[in-house]
């Protein structure tokens, strides 16, 4: 992001989120900076160039109402960061479909109503970036964790297909795919299961897991005029976790 430019961010209390809000912060752009609940958002207190929005991405109004706040607080919408998601898994034998359902609604369909809701102010602002969190889970699927990996392998090809609906608006889609990086949603699995997130980090040539901040990088990237020619691109941030056949003789 660059110095004036505004952006609505989803899921920006924690984790990748709020790396990316802090990342457009410093370069001197303005957020929306959307999540479930006020007090998840207090970190942003004091900061002028930053609106705490609660609301549900699952919704059509709360997507829009964000879109509204920044045309408000800042005057422009020039990019948004899809970015809210759930973790779902379990065995395709015994899984409640339930999960399936809500990890869809979340990790998908909300990416639908988010970007209808922005076209409208993209096109007041002469376009716009669209930067989805999708997931390595969504070029390679992973054990148990088929309800997510379908949602994220959605959400890259819907961002492919936004870039060709949206260009003739200078509307650009991206989808960034993160491996294994150290967040709340994966704390569970560094604190319970040990064994897994050893092994995660051995599936990485890069032999660790990344950052939050690392992730925000490549959004903030992706949502500047710096990666102007760059339309439905779906970029691993793995530490090279999706580049090899995962053969090993
Ligand atoms: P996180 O749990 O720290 O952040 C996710 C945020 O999304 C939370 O603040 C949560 O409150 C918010 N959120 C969830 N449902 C919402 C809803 N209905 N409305 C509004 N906000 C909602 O986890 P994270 O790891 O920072 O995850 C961010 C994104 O990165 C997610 O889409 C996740 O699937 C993706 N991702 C994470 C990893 C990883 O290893 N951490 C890997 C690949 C992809």
């Amino acid at each position: 992001m660059t110095a004036g430019s505004v952006a609505v961010v989803t899921g920006a209390a924690s984790g990748i989120g709020r790396a990316a809000v802090e990342i457009i912060l410093e370069r001197g752009g303005s957020v929306v900076a959307f999540d479930t609940t006020p007090e998840s958002l207090d970190w942003l207190a004091g900061n002028d160039d930053a609106v705490a929005f609660v609301g549900d991405v699952t919704r059509s109004d709360d997507n829009r109402a964000a879109v509204e706040q920044a045309e408000l607080s800042f005057g422009r919408l020039d990019a948004l960061v899809l970015n809210a998601g759930i973790a779902a898994s379990g065995s395709i034998e015994t899984l409640d479909m339930d999960v399936f359902d809500r990890s869809i609604d979340v990790n998908l369909r909300a990416i639908a109503l988010g970007v209808r809701e922005a076209i409208p102010a993209f096109r007041r602002s002469g376009g716009g970036s669209v930067v989805i969190t999708a997931s390595a889970t969504a070029l390679g699927g992973e054990p148990n964790r088929w309800p997510y990996a379908a949602a994220k392998a959605g959400a890259v090809n819907m961002a492919r297909s936004f870039a060709l609906d949206l260009a003739n608006d200078g509307i650009r889609v991206n989808a960034v795919c993160p491996g294994p990086i150290s967040t709340g949603m994966t704390k569970r699995i560094e604190e319970n299961t040990p064994d897994r997130y050893e092994s995660l980090k051995s599936m990485v040539p890069l032999h660790r897991w990344g950052t939050a901040r690392e992730v925000g990088e490549v959004i903030a990237f992706l949502a500047s005029p710096l990666a102007s020619f760059v339309t439905g691109a779906a970029i691993p941030v793995d530490g090279g976790a999706t580049c090899g056949s995962g053969q090993t003789v």
